[in-house]
């Protein structure tokens, strides 16, 4: 009769033994041993409704002036047209997208559009417009949330309202009439880089529209590219920028623009799973 050789079965005893060793020292922790109090979550003050910043809030436009942005062209001081607490795409020549002064890595954005009812024009020609959640520089594409007038309107699913540009379908159209001021809530997770340059991870994007999830936490490959596959280009923070499409009828409008810095550290971890 053949008999295991002694260091096999050994292996396959401990094997066998190794999650009853987990479940023992589980069963010896204590309630407290898995509850913490530092680092306490800072304490802020919400907003008077769910659309209005909370006090850690940066304000980017509140009506009055385009200060916080530029031109993503050439950084001077932007020249898009402010009027009525709205912030208007220039439709003149040469003025093209602004970005923010300031640059962002992760974070939560709450932004209003409104396309005009006065709006013409077809699918990607018709109330085009963008949220570029990260603005890596003039030469490149950037990471592109889709503004459009989709309420009748068809064009490529993947270039529709509440889309990431080109990579990701919006799980529903919720889109309003024009004339009607539009929502969209954005939780941004920058992507990370090793020090050559390569991919260390993804980035990652949700999106609620007008209360409605459209990207639940959808896996960026790069960045959203008219012509072509997307591929990741090497940034740490970056300027959120808006689009000028060029459209030919009235503008898209803009209001109620704030950000908040998310502080996350996605290796955190509790000292039980160190
Ligand atoms: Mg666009």
């Amino acid at each position: 009769m053949r008999t295991f050789p002694t260091s096999l079965a050994l292996a396959l005893v401990m094997t066998a033994a190794a999650p009853m060793l987990a479940q023992d020292a589980a069963s010896q922790m204590k309630h407290q041993d898995t509850e913490v109090y530092e680092p306490a979550p800072p304490i802020i003050t919400p907003g008077k409704t769910d659309a209005d910043p909370p006090s850690d809030a940066i304000i980017l436009f509140d009506g009055k002036n385009q200060d916080e942005w530029v031109s993503a062209q050439d950084h001077t001081p932007a020249k898009w047209t402010v009027s009525d607490g709205t912030l208007k795409v220039s439709k003149e020549h040469g003025v093209g997208n602004i970005e923010t002064k300031k640059s962002f890595k992760d974070y939560q954005l709450h932004i209003e559009w409104k396309i005009p009812t006065t709006i013409e024009g077809s699918d990607q020609g018709r109330g085009n417009s963008g949220v570029f959640l990260a603005s890596t520089g003039p030469g490149d594409a950037g990471y592109e949330l889709q503004v459009l007038d989709n309420y009748n309107n068809k064009t490529y699913v993947n270039g529709q309202a509440g889309s990431i540009y080109k990579q990701a379908i919006p799980l529903a159209t919720p889109s309003r009439k024009p004339g009607e001021w539009q929502t969209y809530d954005v939780i941004w997770t920058a992507p990370r880089f090793n020090t050559d340059g390569s991919l260390k991870s993804p980035a990652y994007v949700t999106v609620i529209f007008n209360g409605v999830i459209v990207q639940n936490h959808f896996e960026l490959k790069g960045q959203t590219l008219y012509v072509g596959k997307p591929f990741y280009k090497a940034y740490d923070k970056a300027p959120i920028k808006l689009q000028a499409h060029g459209d030919k009828s009235e503008p898209i409008s803009f209001r109620n623009i704030w950000i908040r810095d998310l502080n996350f550290d996605p290796s955190y971890k509790f000292s039980w799973e160190k």
